[in-house]
């Protein structure tokens, strides 16, 4: 079976940035999905399973903020790592308070990003595997009283590749 390749959503309006993070990170068995606008995060994360994104905090339109709660409100399992520059840390430190996994200041230094990427995806599959043992005991205690058909209806319910 090939490896699972994480899907990484990077975030930021700066483009040079965005490519030389895509290139560096597709090399090291990440699936990168570069996009430039909180907006374009929403959408992408709508229509492809996202492990984990990486999102700048300072851009036009959606902030790094409002893309954070809105990916995660959308996408409980997933985890936000956040980017900032200089002077906006005490915004970034804010982040975590509301769901973000960590943040990173720019420029990145680049093993530090690899072990913090690596432990948000670490919280992303512990996140799911939490769930499904939710469903699990669901489908035990369930199990005890329910009809064939609406304990079939669990289990495919639980065999779904829910994010
Ligand atoms: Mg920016």
């Amino acid at each position: 079976m090939p490896k699972k390749k994480i899907n990484l959503l990077i975030v930021d309006d700066e483009e040079q940035f965005l490519r030389s993070m895509t290139k560096w990170l597709e090399v090291r068995d990440f699936n990168v999905i570069p996009v430039d606008r909180g907006e374009k995060a929403i959408e992408a994360a709508r229509t492809q399973p996202i492990d984990i994104a990486l999102v700048d905090l300072k851009m036009p339109g959606m902030d790094g903020e409002q893309t954070l709660q809105a990916l995660k409100k959308e996408h409980p399992c997933m985890e936000v790592v956040i980017l900032t520059g200089h002077g906006s840390v005490d915004s970034a430190v804010e982040c975590t308070k509301i769901g973000a996994w960590s943040y990173l200041q720019k420029p990145c230094e680049l093993d530090r990003l690899l072990t913090v990427l690596t432990d948000a995806y670490k919280k992303k599959v512990m996140n799911r595997m939490d769930i499904q043992e939710h469903r699990m005991n669901e489908l035990l205690e369930m199990s005890q009283y329910s009809s064939p058909k609406a304990i079939l209806e669990k289990i495919r319910e639980l065999d779904q590749d829910e994010e």
